[in-house]
Parts: C-alpha cells; structure tokens; sequence
C-alpha cells in the first residue's frame, strides 16, 4: 500500500514519462494466465484477475506502441528504433487467455504472442506448478533447485519422486486444446514455441534438448498450421549451448525472463522479458513498463 502511493506520488511528478522519455528499448512482458473468477487454485503468481489485466492494456493502449513480437524482431534486426514500443506475450498457453485475456485485447487492437508448450494442447492436464499438492511450494526459492535442476522441471518426475498421482485438478487451470488455438491464431495472435515438455532446457542431453525443440515446433505446425518462428524458455532458464540449439532448430529468437528492456544489439536467442506477476497493482506496473528497472527485479518463479 505505502509503496503503491510512492509509485503513484513518482507518477504525479512525472517520473513514469520521464522515464519513458529517456528509455531507449522496448519491454516484453511475460503474463502467464487470466481469471474472471476470485478462485485461489494454481500457482497464485501466475493466474492475473481480469480486472487487473484490463487495467493493464488500458495503461498499455494509452502509454506505448504494442507490436507483434515478430515487429519488434524485425526491426531490431534492421537497427531501427525500438524506442516507445512493448510486446505482449502469455506462456504456457492457459485457457484463460484465449477466454478473457484476447477479448480484452481484441477491443483494444493490441497484438500478442502466445507461447505453446507442444505436448499440453493433444490433452490439456494442469501443468505440475498447479496441482494443489504442490501449489503453495513451486514458488518456494528453497525447492527452486530441486524442482527445476534435480527433476529438471519435468512434470512426470516430480510426480513420482513425490508419490503423487496424477491430477485433473485444478480444473480452472488447464492449457487450451488444438481446436481453440487453431481458432485464435491470427496477424494479432501469434503462436511462439514453448518446448514439448516444458523441461528445465539446461539440464538436458544434446538430443534431448533438439528433440524438445524440434518437436514442439512440428507440434505446432501441424496443430496451429504455422511452424513457429519463436520461443520462450520454460522457467527463463537458457545458456549458450541452448541458445546455439534454437538457432539449429531454425528459430529466430529465444526469450529469456532477464527483467530488463530488449535494446538494439541484444542477440535474439537471449531477448529479456519482464513477468508481470499477479499480484502486482497498477500503479507498481505503470512504473515498471515504464522502465523503473531496479524496482522489476523480482524473478519469475515459473516461466
Ligand atoms: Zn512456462
């Protein structure tokens, strides 16, 4: 609260477009999934009220230039200016999203880019940060290296190193199937690459890791009808053998969760994004897109 009146009081006095005004790049923020309802299942930094996310793009529509990601590509591949510019983009490919998150943007002409893990849309389960046994400790930094570097991230080994079964719970928060996908996909939506399983990409075999790549991108190719030109690390987690796999792969760009603006010269397997966690409030996201960077410096636990 008392720091919601010192984002608004910088706000008042002209910080935020100052701010702007200076800043020579463009933010990618990363938003995960949008509810409508007041439900309190899942991984509670990622689910975003509706209301708040409308508030968001409000903010946006009125403050920036939102482009497509593959825009924002190309021209800081042309060494044109990025200056004034944000991208919007979800991870995970939530139902969520394509219920509330793309009307919204819909009526404000806002582009985005939704980042598909390629296994989840044949048979949408809740992803493992989700189920209820383990909601409350996938945002934890203490279980952070157990869960993303010893099990890799990876949903099946989680399950069994704790003797969980299998769960369609919660329900409220599946991934959204081919159908629905396929349906959305347009020059406003675009559909980006979020690997097969959505591993810890680091801690894979060199085959392992073309084969989440490759894979996900004929996913989606034959589930979308568009083979994807992007994609997001799970968790943000990345490094040069990674990042020289995606080239292999036939990517053009890599996004990373490194909380700082994209500026001319960033190579584009490693572009930053900025998670919008949710719960952060208006005044606190004003002043964040508007590049108070030392204040956006809160990881994302999941990306
Ligand atoms: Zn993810």
């Amino acid at each position: 609260m008392i720091r919601d009146i010192a984002y608004a009081t910088f706000d008042a006095l002209g910080g935020n477009a100052l701010l702007r005004a200076r800043r020579p790049g463009a933010p990618v923020l990363c938003y995960h999934d949008v509810r409508a309802t007041d439900s309190t299942s899942g991984d509670p930094g990622l689910h975003l009220p509706l209301d708040q996310f409308v508030a968001q793009m409000q903010w946006l529509a009125a403050h920036t230039d939102v482009v497509p990601l593959t825009e924002l590509l190309g021209r800081q591949r042309q060494g044109r200016s990025l200056k004034g510019l944000a991208v919007v983009t979800f991870d995970d490919g939530y139902t969520g999203v394509l219920e509330h998150a793309l009307p919204v943007l819909a009526r404000l002409q806002l582009p985005c880019t939704i980042f598909v893990t390629g296994r989840a849309p044949a048979q949408p389960r809740p992803f493992w940060w989700d189920w209820p046994a383990l909601a409350s400790i996938a945002t934890d930094p203490a279980h952070r290296d157990r869960l993303l570097v010893e099990w890799q991230g990876d949903g099946e080994r989680i399950a069994a190193a704790m003797a969980l079964e299998s769960t369609h719970e919660p329900a409220d928060c599946l991934p959204a199937d081919w159908t629905a996908l396929r349906h959305v996909r347009s020059s406003m939506v675009e559909i980006g690459a979020h690997t097969m399983t959505h591993r810890n990409l680091v801690t894979l075999s060199d085959s392992e890791l073309r084969d989440e790549l490759v894979d996900s991108a004929d996913a989606i190719e034959a589930g979308v009808g568009v083979r994807p030109r992007t994609l997001a690390y799970p968790y943000g987690l990345w490094d040069a053998r990674v990042a020289a796999a995606l080239d292999a792969a036939g990517f053009e760009a890599g996004l990373t969760l490194d909380a700082r603006d994209v500026v001319a010269g960033d190579a584009p397997r490693a572009l930053p994004r900025t998670n919008i966690p949710a719960a952060i409030t208006t005044p606190a996201f004003a002043a964040w897109v508007s590049g108070l960077s030392d204040l956006r410096a809160q990881r994302a636990s999941h990306g």
